[in-house]
């Protein structure tokens, strides 16, 4: 009898907008693993805050008070059976369409650059993760999440695709914004997200590259199947 090919982990990592989301979902259906999407959760604890009146009189929250608060925050990533996707849930409710927001697009990458909001999502992400069987996409998955990943991708496309592609995105989710202010938004969070102290964006050095400005969904596929085989040849070979 065949046996079943052992269970992986993939990290998908790279900068805003590039389609890793996209990717990663269709990946996850494919093998009928489960997906995580950590920017949603940096997003949920940035609504929190928003809506506590964090950001009244500042752009900048005291790290010291955001840290006092995240005990009174809970996240769930649950999988709607009707819509076959994954629904964002901050305390109980779901935010999914909240966080997508451009309130919470151009607050979320302050939020997420303060170590104590990093410690408390990676400590969940690698729970979620704990039994194998994961896609998982964000900025630092293959490197601090899940550094023994066995596939760990980073993604990249140029700012134009990716400018008009999360403007498109916005549109289809009927929420209100400009190209040049999605654009202005996705520069901002790339310069803050790699060049913060705490666990910046940066490729792992076991990472395999791939720029999908000129790719379709299924060539990308087509790639990842090839990687996936490969990895899995690599691990009987190793046994
Ligand atoms: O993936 P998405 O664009 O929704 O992520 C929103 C923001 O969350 C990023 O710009 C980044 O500031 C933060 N983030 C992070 N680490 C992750 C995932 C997201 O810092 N693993």
């Amino acid at each position: 009898m065949k046996k079943n090919p052992p269970l992986l982990t993939i990290a998908i990592d790279g900068n805003s907008s590039c389609g890793k989301s996209t990717f990663a979902k269709r990946i996850a259906r494919m093998l009928k693993y489960s997906y995580v999407d950590t920017g949603a959760m940096y997003r949920a604890v940035t609504l929190y805050f928003i809506n506590a009146g964090l950001f009244r009189d500042t752009e900048e929250p005291e790290p010291e008070l955001v840290e006092s608060l995240l005990n009174h925050i809970m996240i769930e990533l649950r999988f709607n059976e009707d819509t076959e996707q994954t629904e964002t849930f901050l305390n109980g409710k779901n935010v999914e369409k909240e966080i997508r927001s451009m309130a919470v697009s151009n607050r979320v990458s302050y939020i997420s650059a303060i170590p104590a909001v990093r410690r408390k999502m990676v400590e969940l992400q690698r729970k979620m993760g704990e039994n194998k069987g994961v896609v998982m996409d964000g900025r630092d998955i293959g490197t601090v999440v899940f550094p023994d990943a066995e596939v760990k991708i980073y993604l990249t496309a140029s700012p134009e695709v990716r400018a008009m592609r999360r403007y498109r995105e916005l549109q289809e989710k009927g929420i209100e914004a400009g190209l040049e202010a999605v654009r202005d938004n996705l520069m901002t969070r790339d310069h803050i997200d790699s060049t913060r102290e705490e666990s910046p964006l940066r490729q792992a050095d076991d990472a395999i590259l791939l720029d999908n400005s000129d790719m379709t969904v299924h060539e990308q596929m087509e790639w990842f199947g090839q990687i996936y085989e490969r990895t899995l040849k690599k691990i009987q070979d190793e046994d």
